[in-house]
């Protein structure tokens, strides 16, 4: 007999075996007595350790292991162990809950619980946000009485896995979700619910994109496409009106031409998200070799003044610069009549140095100013299509702007003309003396 049951057995036996000397010295009374006595011992023992260990038990955890001897000592000491170990088990198993909770509510994605009857079992402050529901206070509510959109009920009912429903928030126009439901565990779903606002707003304008540049193309190619067939279908070539319809091919042409030349511009811009060059520019010299090509772009049109305030340079990419005020420059000239006043300054405003170009042209409304840079925007159409325009200046000029850390400034009044002013922070200005 080894370990507890020797242990438990060794001092009954040992009481009956010294019971059984006593026997025949002390008679069968005394013998049966002293057993007894023992036995009750034995049991007193056993009762008080019970005692202790159903106290212990009870007690909060952490509370210090009774006085035991014998094999209750290892009793304990079992319990004790195995009591360690399992809430080491729970502190880890909680850890691991805890930091799984933190990721999912960090995340940026929306994540709801929902359970088999459709109701809310937990949710992340993401899909707080995007659902307008409270993990606090929503838990056990149906979703689709807390999110009402035909298109979201209807999604949830049909448990079709697999296409994401892609749907305007009830609460916010502006956010579009895609909506996606996962099942898992006991017939429970995941619903997980990502913000593609940005993306959609990429798509929408890669469509008007191609949209834009299709139709600009389809007009100039109709226009010689028509003329080629007149030539085909014509028997003999009039000479005279010849040259007039080759005139027109190739102004059409040229203007398809200045259009992939933007189009090219505005890409390379895009693409280019490397630091620019910051050679320093001689910028006096820039602006005045403008104003030579305004004054053959105008060939004697418009009143053109040159007003150079101060003679500081620019750090930047000489290229870029030239494109940039070079079409502040010509939309000067296309969008004043003749007879107008142009003037081109470069000039310090406080820490800044501004290129500005002030005409006396037809101005803009000022509900139009802030569309000015988007791609193909367009105040009037026909006099910008008239004079060559592609609508893509504006658009580069931010662009090259932006790549400087420089802004542009824009003041019109229609009929009274505008300014356009490219201004540069200090950090971009080489400043030698003033003039
Ligand atoms: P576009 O090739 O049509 O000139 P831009 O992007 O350069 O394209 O300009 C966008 C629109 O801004 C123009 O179509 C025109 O309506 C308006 N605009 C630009 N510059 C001037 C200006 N100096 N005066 C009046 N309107 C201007």
């Amino acid at each position: 007999m080894s370990g507890v049951w020797g242990r438990l057995l060794w001092p009954p036996i040992a009481a009956a075996l010294a019971a059984l000397i006593l026997w025949p010295l002390f008679g069968a009374v005394s013998a049966l007595l002293f057993f007894g006595c023992v036995l009750l011992a034995l049991w007193l023992r056993h009762a008080m350790h019970l005692n202790a260990l159903i106290r212990w038990l009870q007690s909060p955890p952490g509370t210090e292991v009774p006085e035991a001897s014998g094999v209750w000592d290892e009793v304990f000491s079992v319990l004790y162990q195995s009591g360690r170990l399992r809430s080491t088990h729970q502190h880890e198993l909680s850890a691991v809950l805890e930091r799984f909770q933190r990721a999912a509510e960090a995340m940026p994605d929306g994540i709801i619980m929902v359970n088999q009857a459709g109701q809310i079992e937990w949710c992340n402050p993401a899909s707080e946000k995007q659902f307008d529901i409270s993990n606090q206070r929503d838990q056990g509510q149906r979703l689709s009485y807390l999110v009402r959109q035909v298109q979201f009920t209807e999604y949830l009912v049909a448990n079709h896995y697999g296409e994401p429903l892609v749907m305007k928030s009830a609460r916010n126009a502006d956010l579009t979700l895609s909506i996606q439901l996962i099942p898992f565990g006991d017939r429970q779903k995941l619903l997980l619910s990502r913000d593609i606002t940005q993306l959609e707003r990429v798509e929408t304008m890669r469509r008007d994109f191609i949209a834009n540049v299709s139709h600009e193309l389809r007009t100039p190619l109709t226009v010689v496409g028509g003329f080629l067939e007149g030539f085909a279908e014509a028997g003999q070539i009039n000479m005279e009106q010849s040259r007039r319809h080759f005139q027109l091919m190739l102004d059409q042409t040229r203007r398809m031409q200045g259009l992939v030349d933007d189009l090219l511009t505005l890409s390379r811009l895009e693409s280019n998200q490397e630091k620019i060059s910051d050679e320093t520019i001689d910028i006096t010299s820039l602006i005045e070799t403008l104003y030579k090509e305004a004054v053959s772009l105008s060939s004697g049109s418009h009143h053109l003044n040159l007003q150079i305030d101060t003679d500081a340079k620019l750090k930047g990419n000489e290229r870029e610069l030239r494109s940039a005020f070079g079409n502040l420059v010509s939309n000067a000239v296309r969008y004043t009549p003749e007879g107008g006043e142009i003037t081109l300054c470069w000039s310090l405003k406080g820490q800044e140095a501004c290129f500005c170009v002030q005409d006396s042209g037809i101005g803009i409304e000022p509900q139009y100013i802030s569309r000015l840079t988007e791609r193909f925007y367009r105040v009037d159409r026909g006099r910008s299509r008239e004079t060559g325009g592609t609508g893509l200046g504006l658009s580069i000029v931010k662009h090259i702007l932006t790549r400087h850390q420089g802004r542009l400034e824009v003041d019109s009044a229609s009929g009274q003309g505008s300014t356009f002013c490219a201004c540069f922070p200090a950090h971009r200005v080489v400043r030698d003396k003033q003039v």
